[in-house]
């Protein structure tokens, strides 16, 4: 299951839910203030940095939906 960011827009509060695809633009509950005014915020795969040399990148098995 992938990790989805959420941010809410009453108290600022950015969290992270693990959710299923297909329930990734479902009602979020903010963990802090418990407001549902949240929206998904656009989260980024593969960032961990640094200079790399091995050049091949190979999927495996990523299935969504
Ligand atoms: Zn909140």
């Amino acid at each position: 299951m992938p990790i989805y960011e959420y941010f809410c827009k009453d108290c600022g509060n950015h969290f992270e839910e693990l959710r299923r695809f297909s329930q990734k633009d479902d009602e979020v509950q903010c963990p802090r203030c418990k407001s549902k005014n949240t929206k998904r915020a656009v989260s980024i795969f593969g960032t961990s940095g640094g200079s790399s040399s091995s050049g091949s990148t190979s999927q495996s098995g990523c299935k969504f939906g």
